[in-house]
């Protein structure tokens, strides 16, 4: 899950990590009795979205005074925001972050995240941090230092030493280096994060560090021993099928493809995608309906697929397992009647009593394409799509 700036900002806090003073606003008014408060100009007024580059597409300035104060919050509050991350229709600004801003010397970037290969949370870090980083990391790899860290014998301060000698700390810095490094790792595995990053980490005029951006996206596997952060979740900033399939628990991501599928179980819905692909169609969703679904579940996971109106045809494949085919295709039978399905549906189905869930599904008077395996199927509604 991700969460906004300023909810980053407020977990960093909690850790005594440096960040500017300030407050979250959703209206014009809101944003100048904040600017008010802090009355010490220069102030930055940010627009709070899920979405990085938001300095590149307008979405971060700085204001002199309390006239260009008022002006960018109602510039920015309302507006679509465009950045390099958003994709092309942006995304609406509904709360902007009002700050000090920061006397900036020199911009670093630094972050953690875990590396899957290895098994360890790596720390990146470059003293050529600010907005053009991914330019960086493309064109001078070798800017950007990469430490990891064993997790069960967590940071250690050859760890530390090695950020800080690759990064060129001058040694008057170090002390407070650590102290950041320790207190951001910490923040990092408590609360079971998949993404901490400060881009750029500022070194200001007086010689302090300041977290001047913070971004944090949280495990979903681990969020329900976080009963605190589950609040920072923002259905405004998420996909509302997305949002809606989580409701029923359905395991649900959005593609851009036309072939939506229904599947049960993980691996055989990334299978179901890969030979999709191979067909030379598209998926539009991974959706795995789990290996105890319901027919409800079922009927929601077509409701779900349907509303997309990318969908030309939709790829159902199901293994009976511990859900036996006869029940299956019960729920999909009925889930087809109730949702008015008006896009082909192909349908590939072996395991546990399959003879008598074909059965059902010939006997239901739908229109439903039967496949005699998985190659077929994703052949058929290649074709039906195309
Ligand atoms: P992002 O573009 O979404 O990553 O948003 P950031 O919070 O990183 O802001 C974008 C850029 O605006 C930063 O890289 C800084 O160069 C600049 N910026 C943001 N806040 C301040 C500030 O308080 N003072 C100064 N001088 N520049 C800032
Ligand atoms: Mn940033």
């Amino acid at each position: 899950m991700k969460i906004h700036e300023f909810q980053a900002k407020e977990l960093f806090r909690r850790y005594s990590l440096p960040v500017p003073g300030g407050g979250m606003a959703i209206t014009v008014e809101e944003a100048l009795a904040i600017a008010d408060e802090i009355s010490a100009y220069p102030l930055v007024v940010k627009a709070q979205i899920h979405a990085g580059g938001r300095g590149k597409g307008g979405g971060v300035k700085l204001a002199a005074n309390r006239d260009e104060l008022q002006n960018y919050a109602g510039e920015i509050l309302g507006m679509t925001l465009v950045t390099p991350q958003t994709g092309p229709e942006g995304r609406l600004v509904q709360g902007v972050l009002v700050e000090q801003a920061a006397d900036i010397v020199q911009e670093l970037y630094l972050s953690l995240l875990p590396d899957r290969a290895t098994a360890t949370i790596v720390i990146m870090a470059s003293s050529a941090g600010g907005m053009d980083i991914e330019e960086t990391a493309t064109t001078m790899p070798d800017k950007i230092i990469k430490v990891s860290v064993n997790p069960l014998q967590g940071l250690q301060p050859h760890h530390v030493r090695q950020v800080l000698f690759g990064l060129g700390i001058a040694p008057d810095m170090m002390k407070q280096w650590s102290a950041l490094l320790a207190a951001l790792y910490r923040l990092f595995v408590e609360n079971d994060c998949s993404l901490v990053e400060i881009n750029p980490l500022a070194i200001t005029g007086s010689g302090s560090l300041l977290a001047v951006d913070a971004k944090i996206e949280l495990d979903d596997n681990a969020l329900f021993r976080h009963a605190d952060l589950q609040n920072y979740r923002d259905s405004n900033e998420e996909d509302p099928l997305e949002a809606k399939a989580r409701q029923y628990n359905l395991n649900y991501i959005r593609l851009s493809g036309n072939v939506g599928n229904m599947v049960n179980g993980a691996g055989l819905a990334m299978a179901t995608m890969d030979i999709i692909k191979k067909a030379g169609a598209d998926p539009a969703n991974f959706l795995d309906v789990g290996g105890g679904a319901t027919a409800e579940m079922v009927e929601k996971g077509f409701e779900i697929i349907l509303s997309d109106p990318n969908v030309k045809g939709i790829f159902i494949n199901i293994f009976g397992g511990i859900l036996r085919c006869d029940v299956l295709a019960t729920g999909i039978v009925e889930a087809v009647r109730k949702c008015n399905v008006t896009v082909p549906l192909v349908i590939r189905m072996e395991g546990t009593n399959v003879e008598q869930g074909r059965k059902i599904l010939a006997d239901s008077g739908l229109q439903l394409i039967t496949a005699v395996d998985m190659a077929d199927a994703a052949a058929k509604v290649a074709e039906m799509v195309a």
